[in-house]
């Protein structure tokens, strides 16, 4: 199975393909987890990245399309994957479509998140992710059960993301309408396009998302 989930900053992409992920077997690639890995490990392309993404702009389609097609070349690809954060552009959207065809492989679905703007902000500025084992949290909508401790792995170490304030949210927000919501009419047109309500709770998104995926004919 192929999908796309897309939607806004702090829609609860990476929540949702995480669970995905688990359920189905297939990998969630996550652009974003991809690029800050390279900005930590202090790579060419994280020394680019970098000040790209503390401002809340979009890093370059080459770069990022590169990135993406040696991605899904890995083993735990086989069975499908779960695009989190890509594709955010259209240039990057009609590279995926080469990319896919060459391989002779076709999407399942693309998974629209709606969330209103208002709600964005206050979960990203909530939003916190296990050190260890990358479980991601929120100080109200998702608290750990039991304070300061991962209730994935018992880890203590959380991590907040240097572009996670409330000023570079509205940068991010307007590449997302500017950028990104244009590629929607690409895949309505083509009938795979769903969208699903973002604003209900965690669990209930998850259940309208395997509803969707309950009712595709057989994947590719
Ligand atoms: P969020 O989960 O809040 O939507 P991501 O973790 O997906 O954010 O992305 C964080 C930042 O990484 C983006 O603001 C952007 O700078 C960069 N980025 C991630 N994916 C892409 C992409 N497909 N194209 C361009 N930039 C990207
Ligand atoms: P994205 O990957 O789209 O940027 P995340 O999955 O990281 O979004 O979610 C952003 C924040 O909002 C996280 O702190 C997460 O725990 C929280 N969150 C995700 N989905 C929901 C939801 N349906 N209701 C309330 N909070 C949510
Ligand atoms: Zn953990």
């Amino acid at each position: 199975m192929k999908l796309i989930l897309l939607g806004p900053p702090g829609a609860g992409k990476g929540t949702q393909a995480k669970r995905l992920q688990d359920r189905y077997g297939i990998a969630q690639i996550s652009t974003g987890d991809m690029l800050r890995a390279e900005v930590a490990a202090g790579s060419a392309i994280g020394r680019e990245a970098r000040a790209v993404m503390e401002s809340g702009a979009l890093v370059s389609d080459d770069i990022i399309v590169r990135m993406l097609a040696a991605r899904v070349e890995q083993p735990d690809c086989a069975k499908g994957f779960i695009l989190d954060g890509f594709p955010r552009t259209v240039p990057q959207a009609e590279a995926l479509d080469r990319m896919l065809d060459e391989k002779g492989m076709r999407l399942d679905a693309v998974i629209e998140l709606k969330v209103d703007d208002a709600a964005l902000v206050d979960r990203i500025a909530g939003r916190f992710t296990c050190a260890k084992c990358g479980a991601g949290y929120h100080d109200t909508f998702r608290p750990t059960h039991v304070a300061g401790k991962c209730d994935v792995c018992g880890a203590t170490e959380f991590t907040r993301r240097a572009d996670d304030n409330r000023e570079t949210v509205a940068a991010r927000l307007d590449a997302y309408h500017s950028q990104t919501a244009p590629i929607l009419p690409h895949y309505a047109a083509r009938g795979i396009l769903r969208s699903v309500d973002g604003m209900a709770e965690i669990d209930d998104v998850t259940h309208q998302i395997e509803a969707v995926l309950d009712g595709l004919p057989e994947p590719a």
